[in-house]
């Protein structure tokens, strides 16, 4: 909007009417009076003013305008009289006016000026706007930062406090924080320290590999601290920070498993040495009772009491036996022999095993599988065995157990053993086959160690197999395993 301001309502109608007609919208003031109170209350785009009015002239109005900090901008175009005024033009514009036109008016000088008053002026708005964003984005970042950093220090802070080796790096992997405790085992705070060179792990790759994936780092090495030469195990830990989908930095720590790794190493050669040194005595023992069980006529009544003996030595033996295949799993030494052998001769003679030991069971068959695997056929038997001795012993009031096995149309010979006991709760079926673990609930009644499925589980692997379990608690379990029948490997 324009602001003319004139004593002489002809020439605010002249003007207005040139102003009009080129789609310029005006507003008018009779004084300079009335013009400052409009200033006041609207914003205009220009203000044309006429120099000579009685009461405050053009200069006086100009003048105060550059008074009020919110109009102190608005362009003013003076209208004055040709010869008299010009003396004034310079007064005026150093009250901040911006141009002059004289009278009598040239519509198209006047139309020129207002255009261009006009352009400034809209640019101007423009600009302030554009002002205004900016200054809200730059407010806006400096907040987040702010957050940001307070956040940054609330977690080094915490990091500081943790006994591990901890770090940060930003979204593309770059470490950006190290604690304290980094410092004792790298001499620099961006780079690794250095592992052990049986570990085979180059970190940094590896930790460009892991910043690649996006996924967490899990992964066992040895470090040591500058200090010393002693190498130490520690877990290395690496997670993402995510802000909905974005990776915005990872967070990472080293702990120290050292005495733990060390413990799991003892307790393993204590199992192998104990078992190797449980197993010769017992064999002794166990060829002295079957020599007496021998020489013992039917009706004897001892005879009772050596073939119980012989029944607890067998137990032992299968004890000893699983401890020793445990630590030979351990040690990576747990050996195959591998040849193509009948499955189903061995299905039946694991069949006929349990029928004998456990009489009041009735084990059924379904199916047949005779085809020749190339396998270990004694560790595969150890499994059906194994799963056998299972189904018997965790359903003592259910004396039915079922075996089932076939080939399946990929190829694959299967074994599924199924019995009505005691079930085993989804929770723990994903556990049952790792090392030393026994259910809970079952654990008091029933004797074992919770060895047996680890070993299962460690045959089938080597046999590129599939094991698992189907279970619900009270309705029984169905514990299976398939194996390649032709794998060479
Ligand atoms: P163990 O029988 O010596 O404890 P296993 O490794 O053979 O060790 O079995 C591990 C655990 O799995 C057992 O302690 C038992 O809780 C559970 N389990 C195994 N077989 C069965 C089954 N047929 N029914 C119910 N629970 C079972």
């Amino acid at each position: 909007m324009i602001l003319i301001v004139d004593d002489k309502p002809e020439n605010i109608f002249s003007l207005k009417t040139i102003l009009e007609l080129h789609s310029f919208p005006t507003d008018t003031a009779l004084s300079g009076e009335e013009a400052l109170k409009k200033i006041l209350k609207k914003s205009y785009a220009l203000i044309i003013l006429d120099v000579q009015m009685p009461g405050m002239d053009g200069f006086e109005v100009a003048e105060a305008i550059s008074g009020y900090s919110k109009a102190r901008d608005i362009p003013i175009l003076f209208l004055s009289a040709a010869s008299t005024d010009k003396k004034f033009i310079t007064k005026g514009y150093s009250a901040g006016a911006m141009d002059y036109i004289t009278k009598p008016i040239d519509p198209d000088i006047l139309l020129l000026k207002v255009k261009t008053f006009y352009r400034l002026y809209q640019q101007n708005q423009e600009l302030n706007l554009i002002q205004a964003s900016l200054r809200s984005e730059i407010e806006f970042r400096k907040k987040v930062e702010g957050e940001l950093q307070e956040r940054a220090v609330e977690l080094h802070s915490i990091l500081e406090s943790i006994p591990q080796i901890a770090f940060t790096t930003s979204a593309d992997g770059k470490i950006d924080y190290v604690n304290e405790k980094w410092l004792d085992f790298s001499s620099s705070k961006h780079e690794f320290p250095p592992t052990h060179p049986d570990d085979n792990v180059d970190l940094a790759r590896e930790w460009q590999r892991t910043v690649a994936s996006g996924k967490a780092l899990e992964l066992e090495i040895r470090v040591h601290p500058r200090d010393s030469s002693e190498y130490r195990y520690h877990l290395l830990r690496a997670i993402p920070v995510r802000e909905g989908e974005n990776i915005t930095k990872w967070v990472g720590t080293f702990t120290d498993i050292d005495d733990q790794k060390q413990a799991v190493k003892r307790k393993d050669e204590f199992i192998s040495i104990a078992s190797h040194e449980l197993k010769t005595p017992l064999t002794t023992i166990k060829a002295y009772v079957q020599l007496l069980d021998r020489s013992i006529g039917p009706d004897e009544p001892s005879r009772m009491y050596v073939e119980r003996t012989l029944v607890q030595v067998q137990k032992l033996d299968t004890l000893i036996v699983d401890l020793l295949d445990l630590s030979k799993i351990e040690s990576g030494k747990l050996k195959f022999n591998k040849r193509p052998f009948v499955f189903e001769s061995i299905l039946a003679d694991a069949v006929e095993m349990i029928r004998q030991t456990y009489p009041d069971y009735t084990i059924v068959r379904k199916g047949r599988a005779d085809v020749e695997v190339f396998g270990d056929e004694t560790r595969i038997e150890q499994v059906v065995l194994n799963y056998l001795t299972n189904a018997v012993k965790y359903s003592p009031d259910q004396k039915e157990v079922q075996i089932e096995t076939g080939v399946q149309p990929d190829g694959q010979v299967f074994v599924r053993v199924k019995d009505y006991g005691i079930g085993i709760s989804k929770e723990h079926q994903q556990n049952i086959f790792g090392k030393f673990y026994r259910v809970d609930e079952a654990a008091g009644k029933f004797q074992g160690l919770g060895i047996g499925l680890y070993i299962c589980a460690e045959v089938i692997r080597r046999h590129e197999g599939v094991y698992g379990v189907e279970s619900a608690p009270g309705q029984g379990s169905t514990f299976y395993f398939c194996v390649p029948i032709g794998s060479k490997t």
